[in-house]
């Protein structure tokens, strides 16, 4: 349920519709905007009639969210969600770029990437230090050691990090060394880690599982919001559909889509989204024209020897004509590039 407040309401006046939902046994959370203070509250709402919020002084709508997510859902937020990280903002008028190897694999490779990465434009520095691998004879990761050598190299380069968390034990590591923890498509389900993501301060960018509905992303990001983390940033990277071509299918009208349903920012993986350098570029920008809110992209700089996905990661020079390309796109659809 959503309670709405009038644009004058008094914070007396919301202190006493929270304290009414409280009584009914819901759990509030409080979103305040820019002209409205929306209440969301999670718990018996169908043994609740609006009206008897609508009646109360300051209450401008009383709602029912029929969907199976409540915080996530557009309701809550209607004017969409600015997570802020530094100086970057994710659902602003500006689409961030993250880019960054598949893994941290030597001080050298993540130093010569972050300068690469600065140099191009990009805001994040993306690399995992946990590696999941669909082999546990494939290249697991530097681990803490990882973490250090990409926050040493991020610092030097004025970039943000976000890197992967692949269980609970490891998120007060994740959340010393990098600015945005990534739950990736294997871990969208894992509903203990997501849980204990709700209570850390810190954005996470929760990837699409693969093979999981916009609907079950939505309820996946909805225990990390349920937890008072509100800064959830969505992620589209292909889901494993009968189409061989590429390694996965890039769904990009989950882009559309999720900014109707939700008020949460999207961003778009075409790296693993499709597998191959050679369809990266064109991708990434059809995604960038659909209204993402920033893009993860795998960028190496020298491909060919990487330690993981080699194959669909952008030589540097890429990186470099994907974001020229992107600064002629962005402005086309009403937004400009960070950076
Ligand atoms: C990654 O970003 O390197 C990764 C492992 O992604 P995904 O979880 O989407 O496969
Ligand atoms: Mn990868």
């Amino acid at each position: 349920m959503i309670v709405i407040m009038d644009e004058g309401a008094t914070e007396l006046q919301v202190q006493s519709v929270i304290d009414r939902m409280m009584e009914k046994e819901f759990t509030v959370h409080r979103s305040t905007g820019r002209i409205h203070t929306v209440l969301g509250g999670v718990g018996p709402e169908d043994e609740i009639d609006p009206v008897e919020f609508e009646v109360m002084d300051g209450v401008k709508e009383c709602r029912r969210i029929v969907s199976p997510y409540k915080l996530a859902s557009r309701h809550f937020r209607p004017g969409g969600t600015v997570v802020r990280v530094g100086n970057v903002e994710i659902g602003g008028p500006r689409v961030v770029m993250m880019a960054g190897p598949c893994s941290v694999e030597s001080r050298e490779q993540i130093q010569l990437s972050a300068k690469l990465v600065a140099k191009a434009g990009a805001s994040v520095l993306r690399a995992g230090a946990f590696k999941p691998r669909s082999s546990p004879y494939s290249f697991q990761g530097l681990g803490e050691q990882g973490l250090e050598l990409m926050r040493e190299a991020a610092d030097a380069n004025g970039l943000l990090v976000i890197s992967e968390v692949m269980d609970s034990t490891q998120i007060p590591l994740l959340a010393r060394f990098a600015d945005i923890l990534q739950v990736g498509a294997r871990n969208m389900q894992n509903f203990s880690l997501l849980r204990e993501l709700g209570k850390l301060r810190k954005p996470i960018l929760l990837k699409r599982g693969i093979a999981a509905t916009i609907e079950e992303l939505l309820l996946s990001a909805e225990y990390i919001l349920s937890g008072g983390n509100y800064d959830v940033i969505l992620c589209e990277r292909g889901i494993r559909t009968f189409e061989s071509a590429t390694r996965n299918t890039m769904d990009l009208s989950a882009i559309p889509v999720v900014k109707k349903l939700s008020h949460l920012p999207i961003v778009a993986d075409p790296s693993h989204g499709t597998g191959r350098r050679d369809h990266v570029i064109p991708m990434a920008r059809a995604a960038v024209a659909a209204g993402a809110d920033g893009l993860l992209v795998e960028v190496h700089p020298d491909p060919d020897r990487a330690l993981s996905d080699g194959a669909q990661s952008l030589r540097p020079e890429q990186l470099n004509e994907l974001m020229e390309q992107l600064r002629i796109i962005a402005p086309a659809v009403g937004r400009a590039m960070a950076g």
